[in-house]
This record gives structure tokens, C-alpha cells and sequence, in this order.
């Protein structure tokens, strides 16, 4: 599933290819058609991210909310477009510009008006790419659970983003073992790992790519895969951690894979 930085790097294109001009709004396939309609040719005002929800607010009070889900992606393109391929859920043409997009497989797209929008806002957490973020209302939450850290990052309703990898790696990077209780982080650990998120998290927004080893312990070892960010820990069980050798760990939490050190995250 796309994290947080994915998001909002399609909000920042989707911004400075779309806002401030009217937008041919459709539903080739057909499931969001209506929605489409209440939209269709209005001046996209903005475009923004919150967590791994992006917002297409239009002139007339009216947002478009997508959450791409496992298998939602957005395909952009120069105009002319041609005719839709496959189940385009949305498509948008700029109409004063020269780029469309079309949108597949999302798990949600659909109209909000602005209580919704501000209740989706409400009941997500603190963004670390956002400047609105409150990380001593998080930080707060994570200390009063006894949830493991692990699974409390993974929480967007605590902090909204972070997906499996920045939470393998921003753990191991701090040594925190993932199943320390949220009532065990410190406040210095919380504000440290807060501090990396909000140092890591645009890296991801700004070139598309997770940057998350540091150049110390990067000895170009290969990736988990082709055309995948080196990572420290995610999808590397049973390889040598970068930094003491031992074999990296594997867990099932949550229904999310776990990834971990157990000597680098002993506690
Ligand atoms: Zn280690």
C-alpha cells in the first residue's frame, strides 16, 4: 500500500498541473459517474494530502477523496488523452493546461462536503508532512496505550502516513523494539522518532523513494528487491542486519508483516 509520502507527492503534481483552472471531471467506468458530475468543469482550487488520503477541493465547497487502497494508482498524461484502458474510475483534463490522469482501482473515490472533509481530518492523526501536525497529541495518545509501538505507528488514527516501511525502519534506526508497550517510549524517544519521520517522510515526497539507511551503514548491499529502496530491516528477514549481522526478524502483527533486529531492537 502507498504511504504517506506517495500521497503527497501525487497532491503536489495534481496542485501545480490542475489548481486554479477548470477540470473535465468523468467516470469512464462508470461507478463514480454522479460524483463526477457535481464536479465536472469547476476550478479545482487545491489539492492536499492528509495521511494517505488526498483531497481535490473544487470552487463550489465540494472535494473529491481518494484513497488508493492496495491496488489504486493514478496514471497521468499529457493531453490528448486516449480513449480509457481498463476500469477508469475518475479521469480529469485540465482545461487549461496540457495533463489529465486517470484514476484505477482505488478503494475509495467519492464526493465529500466540507463537514465530511473536516471529519475525515478529524479522525485521522498527526501528518509528519504536514505543518499542522499536533505530535504532542500523538505522542500523548502512544504513551497512554499499551499497544506495542509497533502496531501504534501503523495507527493512523494516531499518526497518519507512516505505512510498513518507514515503521520497520524509523524503529530499528532508533533501536526500539517494535513490541515495546506505547507506556514504555519516553518522551525523548517519541519526540526523536517524530523528528525522523519528519526528516525521512519528505526525502519520499521530494524523489519519489524511501531513503532510510544512512550512508554509514549503506555498504550497497543489494535492496530486498529490483527497483526497491535499500532498506535496514523491511522484507529482509533472515539476511545480516547492516549494523550487528544477525539475522533480521519476521513477525505477523496485526495482519501487517513485522520486521526487525532482535539485537539492534532488544527492548
Ligand atoms: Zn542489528
Amino acid at each position: 500500500m502507498p504511504e504517506g509520502h506517495t500521497l503527497h507527492r501525487i497532491a503536489r503534481l495534481h496542485h501545480e498541473r490542475f489548481a486554479g483552472g477548470a477540470v473535465r471531471v468523468s467516470s469512464p467506468q462508470g461507478r463514480f459517474a454522479e460524483g463526477a458530475a457535481l464536479v465536472d468543469g469547476q476550478v479545482l482550487e487545491r489539492a492536499e494530502a492528509v495521511g494517505k488520503h488526498l483531497l481535490h477541493h473544487y470552487e463550489s465547497g465540494l472535494s473529491v477523496h481518494v484513497h488508493l487502497g492496495l491496488y489504486g494508482t493514478f496514471s497521468e498524461a499529457e493531453l490528448p488523452m486516449g480513449p480509457p484502458v481498463g476500469q477508469v474510475r475518475m479521469r480529469m483534463i485540465g482545461a487549461a493546461t496540457d495533463f489529465g490522469t486517470d484514476l484505477r482501482g482505488p478503494t475509495a473515490c467519492e464526493i465529500l462536503h466540507p463537514p465530511e472533509v473536516d471529519a475525515l481530518i478529524a479522525r485521522l492523526g498527526a501528518d509528519p508532512l504536514r505543518p499542522d501536525a499536533d505530535h504532542d497529541r500523538a505522542g500523548a495518545r502512544i504513551r497512554r496505550s499499551r499497544r506495542a509501538i509497533g502496531a501504534l505507528l501503523m495507527d493512523q488514527a494516531i499518526i497518519a502516513g507512516v505505512g510498513n516501511v518507514y515503521r520497520a525502519e524509523v524503529l530499528f534506526r532508533h533501536g526500539i523494539s517494535p513490541f515495546r508497550p506505547g507506556t514504555a517510549i519516553t518522551a525523548a524517544e517519541w519526540d526523536a522518532l517524530w523528528a525522523d519521520l519528519v526528516d525521512l517522510m519528505p526525502i519520499g515526497v521530494r524523489t519519489g523513494r524511501m531513503h532510510v539507511v544512512r550512508p554509514e551503514h549503506d555498504s550497497g548491499a543489494p535492496s530486498y528487491a529490483k527497483d526497491r529502496p535499500r532498506t535496514y530491516v523491511y522484507r529482509r528477514q533472515g539476511e545480516p542486519c547492516r549494523v550487528c549481522a544477525t539475522p533480521v526478524a519476521h513477525k505477523v502483527m496485526d495482519a501487517r508483516n513485522l520486521f526487525w533486529c532482535p539485537t539492534c531492537q532488544s527492548h
